[in-house]
C-alpha cells in the first residue's frame, strides 16, 4: 500500500483552487507528502508509480444519504418490505461494491430494515465485504405517520423513544435517524416528535458521542428538529427563511437528497406515472430548489446523498446528485466540498477522511479530465483507492 502519484491536478476536498503538478505520496496507506514534482525516495522496494498528467487527484466521494439494503429501481422503499435480513444483508453487500466502484469511498446508510446497515457497515470495516466505510443509523425511528413502511421502529412516547436509542447504540449505531414531519391528507405537515422528545434524541445521542438526522419534508417539523440541535436535515424540501437562519446558526447541516425527485421525473414517461403523481414531484422539486437556494442565501452547509435504495435511485450515482446540486446554485467546487469534506464531518470522520491531506487515510480517486470544467468528468474513473489499497 505505497504509492506514488505524479505531477497530477490535485483537488484535495478543502474547497480551495486546484493545484497542479503536485506530488502525492502514500505509505502504509496513509498520506505522507504532499507537494512539489521532485525524485521521491521511499522506503519501499514495491510501490505504484503513476503519472497523473491530465489526471485529477480527488477525495473519494462521500454519499451522505443511503439505504445499502435497499436496490432502488421503480419500487423504490418499498422493494426491501419483504426480504428477509438474509437477503436484505446479501443486497447490501453487492451495493456496497457498486458503490465503492463508482469512486464512493465512504457513506452513511440512513435506514435499514432489522437495522442490517449496521452489520453491513461492520462486516465492510473489517474487511470482509467491499465497499465504502459506512456510518449507519440501524432502523429509522418515527412517531407515526412519517412513513408508511412496516419495517421502520415507531415510537408512541419519550419512554419508547429513549429505549429505542439505547437499543440502537447497545448495538452499535453509528448515528441516530428519526422521522421529524407528517402530511396531513390536504397536503399540510406537522412535527411529529414534540419538542420534548426531540430534545431528548438529539441530547441522547451526542452524548453517546453520535450525530442525529431527522427525515424533513415539512415545515414546522423540520424548525422543531432543528431547533432541539439535530446535526442534519434530510431531503428538507419545506424549509422557511427562519429554519434557514437558524440552521445556519446552528451549523445544521441540509442534505437536500434532490435526486429523489430528479430520478423519478426522469422516469415520469416509462413508468407510465399519472398525471397527479408527476404533479406531486414537480411540487417536491420547486419546494426542495426554493428552500435549497433559501439555505445557500443564509450560509447553511450542505452534503451530497441520494437517497439510493430509499427511492428508486441506484447505488454509485453520486455524480447526479452534484450535478442537480450545481443546476440548483452550488459552484462547482462547492458540489465537490458537499460531495468529499462536508459529509464527512457530519458523519465524524474528517479526522481520517474527506480532504487530502497529509496524515490521512489514503481514500482518493484518480479521474480522466477536470471535473471543474465539467463535474461528469467524475464518472471517467481510472483508479479507486481506500486506505492506499487500489480497489479499480
Ligand atoms: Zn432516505
Amino acid at each position: 500500500m505505497h504509492l506514488i502519484i505524479r505531477n497530477v491536478r490535485l483537488i484535495d476536498g478543502t474547497g480551495r483552487d486546484p493545484l497542479l503538478s503536485i506530488t502525492v505520496v502514500v505509505e502504509n496507506g496513509v498520506i505522507t507528502s504532499i507537494g512539489d514534482d521532485k525524485p521521491l525516495t521511499l522506503n519501499h522496494k514495491h510501490y505504484e508509480d503513476i503519472n497523473g498528467e491530465d489526471l485529477t487527484l480527488l477525495p473519494g466521494i462521500f454519499d451522505a444519504h443511503e439505504h445499502f439494503a435497499g436496490d432502488g429501481g421503480k419500487n423504490g422503499v418499498w422493494a426491501m418490505a419483504d426480504d428477509s435480513r438474509e437477503v436484505l444483508l446479501a443486497k447490501g453487500a453487492s451495493n456496497a461494491r457498486r458503490a465503492l466502484m463508482t469512486g464512493q469511498t465512504s457513506a452513511r446508510d440512513v435506514g435499514s430494515p432489522h437495522g442490517v446497515s449496521i452489520t453491513l457497515a461492520q462486516q465492510v470495516a473489517s474487511g470482509s465485504i467491499p465497499g465504502p466505510r459506512i456510518t449507519a443509523a440501524g432502523s429509522w425511528i418515527q412517531a407515526p405517520t412519517t412513513w408508511p413502511y412496516p419495517f421502520v421502529t415507531m415510537i408512541e412516547n419519550k419512554e419508547e423513544m429513549r429505549n429505542v436509542i439505547n437499543l440502537q447504540i447497545e448495538q452499535g449505531a453509528g448515528l441516530i435517524k428519526v422521522g421529524a414531519t407528517g402530511t396531513y391528507e390536504d397536503g399540510s405537515d406537522y412535527a411529529t416528535l414534540g419538542p420534548e422528545i426531540a430534545t431528548m434524541v438529539v441530547e441522547m445521542a451526542h452524548s453517546a458521542g453520535l450525530k442525529t438526522a431527522a427525515h424533513s419534508v415539512g415545515v414546522a417539523g423540520t424548525k422543531e428538529v432543528v431547533r432541539a440541535g439535530i446535526d442534519s436535515v434530510e431531503h428538507g424540501f419545506f424549509i422557511d427563511e427562519e429554519t434557514s437562519i437558524l440552521m445556519a446558526k446552528k451549523g445544521t447541516v441540509l442534505v437536500p437528497t434532490m435526486s429523489t425527485w430528479d430520478n423519478r421525473l426522469q422516469h415520469a414517461v416509462s413508468w407510465g406515472l399519472t398525471k397527479d403523481e408527476i404533479q406531486s414531484s414537480e411540487m417536491r422539486k420547486e419546494g426542495s430548489i426554493q428552500s435549497f437556494k433559501r439555505c445557500l442565501a443564509s450560509g447553511v452547509k450542505v452534503a451530497a446523498g441520494t437517497d439510493a435504495g430509499g427511492c428508486p435511485v441506484r447505488h454509485g450515482t453520486l455524480v447526479r446528485e452534484m450535478e442537480v446540486m450545481i443546476e440548483a446554485g452550488l459552484t462547482t467546487m462547492q458540489a465537490i466540498e458537499a460531495a468529499t469534506r462536508t459529509p464527512a464531518e457530519l458523519a465524524g470522520t474528517l479526522k481520517d477522511v474527506g480532504t487530502i491531506e497529509v496524515g490521512k487515510l489514503a481514500d482518493l480517486i484518480l479521474v480522466d479530465g477536470d471535473p471543474l470544467d465539467d463535474i461528469g468528468a467524475l464518472r471517467n474513473i481510472w483508479a479507486v483507492f481506500q486506505g492506499g489499497r487500489r480497489i479499480r
